[in-house]
């Protein structure tokens, strides 16, 4: 059977499998086959795993067969992952030269309770180096486009997953967000997706940046369909010690939503003067709709935002100095040969770390050295307690803050090029999140003058992801952005 599954989300295709409308095998030669028609105008895998996803299917379908009458919604479904999460016998390149043939020996425990649920890893996606920057520009490995306009960038670091997601060559992608690299992303490429609460997604085997920062996240179409990726990969993991035991709630997604009761904050300073108009006027729009389906909208301060940049430029790249110290041609990766052992080090990081990531290590060794660390490091932690601190504060008065998620659409490629302070500020709004903790969904709701996704951002208290859900879910029930596609042939 020849499927077309350029429209199917990951909600519709666990239904049509559950069904026996399709088989595995069937969903998995189509992602297959649109993947080989079109990632070469967006590049946005680096990896695919082709021979064991058909096996697997294969294997699934005989076991469907049988008859098992467990419900496993995610069962057969393939799934793409960031390449910065680790999967045993795939290749783990965090899209740098550094790492470039590095096969871990284990897998991600997110991926791992997505494969135990039944999930089939297709591949690996495109991503920042090591996820540092916000445009997927970053990588060793080349560029990854937008599918709504090729000479634009798909956002960042998660880029390759989102538009894998977008350019509908697969309904379910894996990202990991320590500044907004899941819901920028899927800003740009208008998809839905998830930063999870600090905590929630074991970090296992995702490769450290920012080891305060980093939660590993999902994309899909839709509130539900990431809702499915979260119940499923979310939990206390051992090999986690940050990772937390707090209940997950069964979601019940009722259709024709009562909004009425639900408190939502709309902070003022998420709306800046310099910002694209249409992004403020779609967000905007999409208040209003959660106005007129019952919510209790009233506008809040977060008055610490301006800091976000600053404190998370230092305390980002301070913990990454640290993390990315293993990375010296011993233990991991390619190693130039040198006079002796500190010559080999300096050598190989010298010429396999790129541009940005020596300049974050840089800045967090300045950051946190003798003399300097009460002056950088120390102050930033204490601004990122004041950022979390007006996060509390809000929440007393509201259940849920909506804003932007970025103050543009997707740029052109390029543009941020010479001027990393100029990409730093596009994360001005997806920081905090980060900063604080807290839980962050991104997903679309209209398109600017020039066609490109506009996304909102719904933010909730920590370990509050289901509340996104259900209104992400409402606001979706009466709208249709999120089933638009863009063109690609
Ligand atoms: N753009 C931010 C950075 O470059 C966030 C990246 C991320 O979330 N991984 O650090």
């Amino acid at each position: 059977m020849i499927m077309d599954i350029s429209t199917l989300s990951l909600t519709q295709v666990s239904a049509l499998l559950q069904q026996g409308e399709i088989s595995s095998l069937d969903l998995t030669r189509a992602v297959l086959d649109r993947i080989a028609l079109i990632d070469d105008q967006l590049h946005a895998f680096l990896y695919l795993d082709t021979d064991r996803a058909l096996e697997q299917a294969e294997k699934i379908d005989r076991e469907r067969k049988k008859g098992s009458k467990i419900a496993k919604p995610l069962l057969g479904i393939p799934l793409a992952v960031k390449d910065v999460l680790a999967v045993k016998g795939m290749p783990c390149t965090c899209g740098s030269k550094i790492l470039e043939n590095y096969h871990p020996p284990y897998t991600a425990t997110a991926v791992r309770r997505l494969q135990d649920a039944g999930m089939i890893i297709i591949g690996k996606t495109n991503t920042d180096e090591f996820a540092m920057g916000s445009s997927t520009e970053n990588s060793a490995y080349g560029i990854t486009r937008n599918p709504w306009d090729a000479t634009r960038v798909p956002g960042g670091s998660s880029g390759g997953s989102a538009a894998a997601v977008a350019a509908r060559m697969v309904s379910a992608a894996l990202g990991t967000d320590t500044g907004g690299s899941v819901r920028q992303p899927a800003s740009f490429c208008g998809v839905t997706g998830l930063k999870p609460t600090y905590g929630r997604v074991s970090r296992y085997g995702l490769v450290a940046y920012g080891s305060s920062l980093d939660s590993c996240g999902a994309f899909g179409h839709s509130a539900r369909d990431v809702q499915m990726l979260f119940s499923a990969m979310a939990g206390h993991d051992p090999l986690d010690a940050t990772s937390q035991n707090v209940a997950i709630h069964s979601m019940d997604f009722t259709k024709n939503p009562d909004l009425r009761g639900v408190r939502i904050g709309v902070p003022r300073e998420y709306f800046l003067p310099g910002m694209q108009k249409d992004v403020e006027s779609k967000v905007r729009a999409a208040i209003e709709i959660f106005s007129e389906l019952g919510a209790q909208v009233k506008e809040v301060s977060l008055p610490h935002t301006e800091f976000a940049v600053p404190v998370y430029y230092l305390v980002a790249p301070a913990e990454a100095s640290a993390n990315l110290a293993r990375y010296d041609g011993i233990r991991f990766g390619p190693r130039l040969d040198g006079e002796n052992l500190w010559d080999v080090f300096t050598r190989t990081r010298g010429e396999k770390f790129g541009d940005e990531v020596t300049r974050r290590i840089m800045l967090g060794t300045y950051a946190l050295s003798a003399g300097y660390y009460d002056a950088y490091y120390g102050q930033a932690q204490k601004v990122r307690a004041l950022i979390k601190r007006d996060f509390e504060e809000v929440f007393k008065e509201v259940d849920t803050i909506a804003c932007p998620v970025a103050p543009t659409t997707a740029f052109k490629i390029g543009v941020h090029g010479d001027d990393p302070l100029a990409m730093y500020l596009e994360d001005i709004f997806t920081l905090p999140a980060n900063l604080a903790g807290i839980p962050g969904l991104a997903f679309p709701v209209g398109f600017d003058q020039e066609g490109l996704p506009v996304g909102m951002q719904l933010m909730g208290k920590h370990f509050d992801e289901s509340n996104l859900f259900k209104l992400a879910d409402a606001y979706q029930q009466v709208t249709d952005w999120h089933k638009r596609s863009p063109e690609l042939k």
